[in-house]
């Protein structure tokens, strides 16, 4: 792959999103498959549909690029992913699992945040508003999911854990 310019950059950053939203969205249905609280089931449900979403974004902008859209493995996220699965192989109380699940999904978010903050920056630095504007809404919703799964777990979740 050729890195020459800022432009080829962003454009692997943006092959490692997609993968990354793509390896998310297989492995999500499984998580709510293995939560036991029907609101921590309800968030992962909710994050799907709006992570199939962000593909549908990310293609708009590889595409404003003049780009294919494509994919390259994320081995970070997969990494992230595999011990997910780790954790949902664990013999675990339900109540305990559904913290464990968030721990796990909250490392997913902060790795995209970090992600989309970078890419949203050279789309603005490339002088693409349009793509900025794309990235940015992803951005605000990977954060709003952080935070909604921040307020689960000291609400609900990780109380019934330690109960
Ligand atoms: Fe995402
Ligand atoms: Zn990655
Ligand atoms: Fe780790
Ligand atoms: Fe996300």
């Amino acid at each position: 792959m050729e890195m020459e310019s800022l432009q080829d950059l962003f454009v692997d950053q943006l092959k490692d999103l997609y993968n990354a939203e793509n390896q998310i969205i297989k492995a999500l249905p499984k998580m709510i498959k293995k939560a036991s609280a029907p609101e921590l089931k309800d968030a992962f449900a909710r994050h799907l549909e709006v992570t199939k979403g962000q593909v549908d974004r990310l293609e708009q902008v590889f595409e404003a690029f003049g780009e294919k859209a494509k994919g390259k493995t994320c081995k970070a996220m997969k990494g992230i992913i595999e011990e997910a699965s780790d954790t949902m192989k664990e013999d675990a109380e339900p109540e305990v699992l559904d913290a464990a699940l968030i721990a796990e999904c909250q490392r997913v978010e902060h790795y995209e945040i970090a992600g989309y903050g970078t890419v949203r920056a050279y789309a603005e630095l490339l002088g693409n508003k349009q793509a900025a504007k794309l990235l940015q809404q992803t951005l605000d919703e990977e954060g709003e999911a952080d935070k909604k799964l921040t307020s689960l777990a000291e609400t609900l979740i990780n109380v019934e854990a330690q109960a």
